[in-house]
């Protein structure tokens, strides 16, 4: 340091030289918001996604993972994604055990019988061939069942928890985790079976599949859920006071491993090309619907946030990553794989999010970002304001399902929550069709997918990501 510089002006610069290098605050440029103002009102006027989500439930349909269907998807979504001018369009190997579901019937045999609407729930063995017969133990919830013990050994449990709607959807929680620890619990308890009331909020004879989870050594047993009618005729036939003996027909069961992939198309950044806004949805989908809402809708929301950020006249700075994730369903394997794949380019990855909860409207943005990131984050809010996301800086960011994975690995994160209100009526029902998606519903979110990785791809400066970023801030989701 000079003794010409006066010493109070060298503390000055010195400081605002460390401030610089320590917490230069990231910043969207003023044309980028502008440009991204524009994207997010052509979006709410665009058919893209509409016209995708048709495509993919008409043309593939079902897609449970490790079915003829799943490469069919692939094959669509490598196709789709050129249509879309997509600049690079690739796969990712993803392997996985396959599940197979051939055929369920269940029915009362006493005190009155009568049919049960029933689905097989993801993993669950089959029953002996013919079917299995047996008395009904009726429990409120796990905690109850857990308190039952030994007393249901060789018993057909069931689990009656009831779903509310939320417009979180919160719920599910607990609807999802009687589902998917529920089997394995009452299988060590010594349980020939068990049943749960479907995580849903409908009043359909539609029952929900879904995943169930099994210790590695553990015991399992089939596993199913009721519709939400058959439940309450259950309960109902219980209340009499008279042994209920059912019988349950499983067909279904492990069937080898699979090879799939994630679909990637992206948009290359002109200035950054090897700095990604990952952005996404689930490719494969539970069976009995055409899974439409979970998730054509997601798929279909990132493509054609993509897809209109290509339309603009020029390429990003950085790249548009869309990613179509192999089975999220059985258990997250397409996010895995990738945070795998990906783990030594997590600083690469710019920002991230998933679209894994319907069609309906997002309603709420929350972000996991540096500090120094937080006023990139407030003009990207300042943006969606408008089309009615509230910004809750609150709450950590999660960045959806798959990627919530890459989140993990340190990958700076939005959560974009969608209204879920009605989303467990149909979620992994064959009520999960196209009918249930509102366009305009729909291209709200593409609004706010393609504004939002625009700014992204735009911003001077990072939100953070980093190897173990933020490890501590729990779950957004
Ligand atoms: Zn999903």
């Amino acid at each position: 340091m000079s003794r010409l510089v006066p010493s109070s002006l060298a503390l000055v610069c010195a400081f605002v030289a460390a401030a610089a290098a320590a917490a230069a605050p990231t910043r969207i440029p003023d044309a980028a918001v502008s440009t991204a103002t524009a994207l997010r009102d052509r979006a709410l006027h665009d058919d893209t996604a509409w016209n995708v989500t048709e495509s993919l439930t008409t043309e593939v349909g079902p897609r449970l993972a490790g079915s003829d269907n799943d490469l069919r998807a692939r094959e669509w979504a490598i196709a789709k994604f050129k249509a879309l001018g997509f600049d690079k369009v690739y796969t990712e190997p993803v392997t996985f055990p396959k599940w197979v579901r051939r055929s369920e019937h269940a029915a009362i045999v006493a005190p009155f019988p009568q049919p049960l609407a029933v689905t097989a729930l993801g993993y669950s063995p089959g029953t002996p061939a013919g079917g299995l017969t047996g008395e009904v133990m009726l429990f409120p919830t796990l905690d109850a069942l857990k308190a039952a013990g030994d007393a249901v050994r060789g018993k057909i449990v069931y689990v009656g928890f009831r779903m509310q709607p939320h417009q979180d959807g919160h719920d599910y929680g607990m609807g999802s985790t009687v589902r998917t620890h529920g089997p394995a619990l009452a299988a060590k308890l010594g349980a020939a079976a068990f049943l749960l009331r479907s995580a849903g909020t409908d009043s359909n004879r539609t029952p929900h599949t879904g995943v169930t989870q099994w210790e590695a050594d553990g015991p399992r047993i089939p596993a199913a859920a009721l519709s939400a009618p058959d439940a309450d005729l259950l309960e109902h036939m219980a209340a009499r006071g008279k042994p209920v003996q059912l019988k349950l027909d499983l067909d279904c069961g492990m069937d080898g491993t699979y090879t799939s992939a994630n679909v990637i198309g992206e948009i290359t950044g002109r200035r950054h090309p090897g700095q990604v806004v990952a952005i996404g949805g689930h490719l494969d989908s539970w069976d009995p619907g055409t899974g439409a809402i979970d998730d054509a809708a997601g798929v279909a929301i990132a493509m054609a946030a993509g897809h209109l950020i290509g339309e603009l006249p020029q390429r990003p700075d950085r790249t548009i990553r869309v990613i179509a994730f192999a089975n999220e369903e059985q258990g997250l394997f397409g996010g895995r794989a990738y945070a795998e794949a990906h783990a030594k380019q997590v600083g690469k990855h710019q920002l991230g999010s998933e679209s894994d909860f319907g069609a309906g409207k997002v309603w709420r943005m929350s972000a996991s970002v540096k500090p120094e990131a937080r006023g990139a984050i407030q003009q990207i809010a300042d943006v969606l304001a408008p089309i009615g996301v509230a910004y809750d800086a609150q709450r950590p960011g999660g960045g959806g399902s798959d990627l919530s994975q890459m989140h993990a690995k340190g990958m700076a994160a939005l959560s974009l929550t969608q209204d879920g209100t009605r989303y467990f009526d149909w979620h992994h029902t064959g009520n999960d069709t196209l009918d249930k998606i509102d366009r305009d519903e729909l291209n709200q979110n593409v609004a706010v997918y393609a504004a939002f990785a625009y700014m992204a791809a735009q911003a001077k400066g990072d939100f953070g990501s980093a190897p173990g970023a933020f490890a501590h801030d729990g779950a957004g989701d």
